[in-house]
């Protein structure tokens, strides 16, 4: 080693300690999610940087815990390191704006990656679920477990997800499409009188903060009468609700749980509908998404037409941002294994 390439070693060894420097070969993407405390953004996030790295590109790939500027000095860090693209989940979907325009004026393409960022004109591409779709699969999948003749009325109580989170609002209004004909027709009944989602809406969607709600709930409603169903828009507030609906008795033989949606198919709530104290969720198989991202961020950084199959459902307040969707699938102990094991998103024992 001469004296040149000893000092550029050890320019490199100082850069990489501080920010570490990118190896460019087909490019560097820069990942941005939200959270490590729920793991479907923690499979994501390891599905992207396997699949991009196996197309051929590097990856910087951060989780911000749910805190808004730590998210946004992040994007901001890998526009300055000089990413190719960038894949951002949001925590919040509209406190990106000024990040973005930086990127845009570097021509950075970037793409939302499931949840929606909104209020930017430069959001290029959208990658999701169909997430209408997992609201009234939610509901589809409470209905088709409750007994309707048996608690006629049925009393039913309503969670809804992060007001700051597009999704929170396409995952509500699907689960009402199937739920709002029957509380109008008098099959199900909200005890609380609690709907919409300014009431029923859960900030960072957060389980602790359901199991608060839900003790309320029942405490002001459900003292001599039982709680038929709780729809639940992810399995993070499942488990806070569950907890909550134990420590009042719910889940023994005389006061069975009650039927209780779900979403993200995580560990702790396949097992838990495994044990009978959770009725369904939602699969959305995050290495699909991590695929149907990668494919589209490398034709953007090739120049070819990406491929899309929705330029209508999201709006995001400035532009109809060209969106690709995939199917969520519902889950109960029925399809289980099918959906989970047998796709080798689990293995069997992860799930004992
Ligand atoms: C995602 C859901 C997830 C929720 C909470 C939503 O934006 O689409 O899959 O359950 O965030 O992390």
């Amino acid at each position: 080693m001469n004296a040149k390439t000893l000092l550029a070693a050890a320019l490199f060894a100082a850069s990489a300690a501080s920010a570490p420097a990118i190896a460019q070969d087909k490019g560097t993407v820069g990942i941005a999610m939200p959270t490590k405390s729920s793991t479907r953004w923690i499979s994501d996030g390891n599905s992207m940087v396997e699949q991009f790295k196996a197309a051929g590109y590097d990856t910087i790939l951060q989780y911000a815990e749910d805190d808004i500027p730590t998210q946004l000095s992040q994007v901001e860090n890998m526009i300055v390191r000089g990413v190719d693209a960038l894949v951002i989940a949001a925590i919040d979907g509209t406190t990106l704006t000024n990040a973005l325009e930086q990127a845009a004026a570097l021509d950075i393409p970037v793409v939302a990656y499931d949840r929606l960022i909104r209020d930017s004109e430069n959001v290029d591409y959208y990658t999701t679920f169909d997430n209408f779709k997992v609201g009234v699969q939610q509901a589809q999948s409470i209905v088709d477990a409750l007994d309707m003749d048996a608690c006629n009325p049925c009393n039913i109580e309503l969670f809804g997800g992060s007001p700051d989170d597009n999704n929170a609002y396409f995952f509500y209004n699907g689960a009402m499409s199937v739920l709002q004909p029957l509380i109008d027709s008098g099959k199900l009944k909200v005890k609380s009188g609690q709907m919409g989602m300014d009431t029923v809406g859960t900030l960072r969607w957060d389980g602790s903060v359901a199991q608060a709600r839900m003790d309320n709930l029942l405490s002001a409603n459900y003292t001599d009468d039982r709680v038929d169903a709780v729809l639940s828009p992810y399995d993070g507030l499942s488990i806070g609700i569950i907890s909550s609906l134990k420590g009042v008795g719910y889940g023994s033989a005389d006061q069975p749980m009650p039927i209780i949606s779900g979403q993200d198919a995580e560990i702790p709530s396949v097992k838990a509908i495994l044990a009978g104290e959770q009725t369904s969720t939602v699969f959305k198989d995050t290495r699909e998404l991590a695929r149907v991202t990668v494919a589209l961020v490398d034709d953007i950084l090739n120049e070819r037409e990406p491929t899309i199959n929705d330029t209508e459902t999201y709006d995001n307040g400035v532009k109809v941002v060209p969106s690709y969707l995939l199917e969520p699938v519902s889950v109960t102990k029925d399809n289980l294994k099918a959906a989970v094991v047998d796709t080798g998103y689990y293995t069997e024992d992860q799930l004992k």
